[in-house]
């Protein structure tokens, strides 16, 4: 058969996509560029905020459209939305035809036999349990990065807004020896560099390996040259997690530590388990940690801000702006406040009017977007070690390549020799930078 895949959401949903094609390839089955030319269309979906499901809502009206042409045969939809709404959701699109939660992945190929076989439609909405933690499927896709890595599924912390351990179910770690075996595959494959993924990746703990343990034993494989993870909790980021920012040498300076709110009373609402104090002891060690090294060595920090959440005051939100002067994140991913039905938040009383997000929202991305140029501008003249993506995809604007510092920071990179492969990693010279881009000549070649 032949399948297309859209994916909505985070680099979890990502990775379950890599699963879901690189299975169906193992059965026979063959992806297609375009919808037009499949037979199934699969969309693997979020549920993390409206927004995402409002998006994948229009792309199923689409493909109802096709679908009542006879372009296609069947819809699927996969991940946190078929989870969260189920049988719901068929009953609503009687048009969809196989719907599969984010742990039943691995049975697709059956799945698609039985409706071939007009045994549809299809709920399959597995248990989420200890018991499907080391199921993974093989990356056989043509090589590009980021390569995603889970090591973990699930969430035991019940963040009030979050529908995430409803859908995606308790953490369970993989065995250090499944993770292992699975990124050792990935570098006989060619690829340089990996992103360890878990929804609070630095509480990952398999026996006696915790997080730290992990990124010991991958930090060792051999033709392995970069490692980043995320997402990580303030509640589990430990004075060790913060030294192998430093110490190991394959795992980049890069830290994404979601904070939500600046303000404590918001922060316990959210159920955060953490404080805005709790959050700046870590950024301060961490700078600590880092103090005396080059600016081009530094960490970069990253977070996540939610504007807008139920009963939050001018001054709640203030504190929010202060701790981002405070910090000074290098990037930030910003959202306003949306309710995620069957979640305690939006049972709170004092939700607050669309006009007062949206202008919370304008004042933080303006600030983050000016904090992020002036650390960028820094960077000039400071030469950054750069692993190669892809060639960039604007000719028009850059004839170069586009690649990552080991901050995590995009980098369009001119002076490329022609027979550059993505994952070749050279030492560039930062010229320009702009807040989310820096631009850069190649300096010299480092090792293939
Ligand atoms: S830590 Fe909180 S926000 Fe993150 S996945 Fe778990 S419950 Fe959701």
């Amino acid at each position: 058969m032949k399948f297309h895949l859209q994916t909505f959401g985070c680099q979890m949903n990502v990775y379950d996509s890599e699963s879901i094609a690189g299975i169906l390839r193992a059965y026979g089955h063959e992806t297609v560029s375009t919808v037009q030319e499949a037979d199934i269309a699969l969309i693997n979906t979020c549920s993390v905020r409206r927004g995402a499901e409002t998006r994948v809502l229009g792309q199923l009206g689409h493909l109802k459209t096709l679908k009542s042409r006879g372009i296609i045969r069947y819809i699927a939809v996969c991940g946190c939305m078929a989870q969260k709404h189920g049988e719901d959701l068929l009953k609503e699109r009687g048009y969809i035809d196989l719907i599969l939660g984010p742990a039943a992945l691995s049975r697709l190929p059956c799945l698609l036999d039985r409706l071939e076989n007009h045994d549809g439609p299809i709920v399959e909405l597995s248990q989420l349990d200890i018991e499907d933690r080391d199921d993974f499927v093989p990356n056989d896709g043509p090589i590009s990065y980021p390569c995603f890595v889970t090591i973990m599924k699930g969430c035991d912390r019940r963040c009030s807004y979050c529908v995430v351990p409803d859908t995606r179910g308790p953490e369970r770690s993989r065995s250090p020896q499944n993770v292992l075996d699975e990124i050792r595959g990935l570098v006989d494959r060619g690829y340089r560099e990996v992103t360890l993924l878990g929804q609070t990746v630095d509480s990952y703990r398999y026996d006696n390996t915790d997080f730290v343990g992990l990124l010991e034993k991958v930090n060792a494989i051999e033709g392995l040259r970069r490692i980043r993870f995320a997402t990580s909790h303030p509640a589990d980021a430990n004075e060790r997690l913060l030294f192998a920012l430093r110490d190991l040498e394959k795992v980049c300076e890069q830290l994404h530590l979601p904070v939500q709110s600046g303000s404590d009373r918001i922060l316990a609402a959210m159920r955060r388990d953490h404080t805005r104090e709790d959050y700046l002891r870590i950024i301060d060690r961490l700078r600590e940690i880092f103090d005396g090294i080059s600016a081009a060595h530094q960490p970069a920090i990253s977070t996540d801000l939610i504007v807008g959440f139920p009963g939050e005051t001018e001054s709640d939100f203030e504190e929010t702006v202060d701790l981002m002067r405070r910090v000074r994140w290098d990037s930030a991913f910003m959202f306003k406040y949306s309710i995620r039905p069957g979640t305690y938040a939006a049972t709170l009383p004092e939700h607050l009017d669309e006009e007062t997000k949206a202008r919370r929202l304008a004042r933080v991305i303006d600030l983050q977007h000016e904090t992020s140029r002036e650390i960028n501008q820094r960077l000039i003249g400071e030469t950054l070690e750069v692993m190669l993506d892809q060639p960039s995809a604007d000719k028009r604007k850059h004839s170069g390549w586009d690649g990552r510092s080991r901050q995590g920071k995009t980098v369009k990179v001119a002076g490329v020799s022609p027979d550059a492969q993505p994952g070749d990693i050279l030492c560039v010279r930062i010229t320009k930078t702009t807040s989310y881009t820096l631009f850069g000549d190649v300096v010299s070649y480092s090792v293939r």
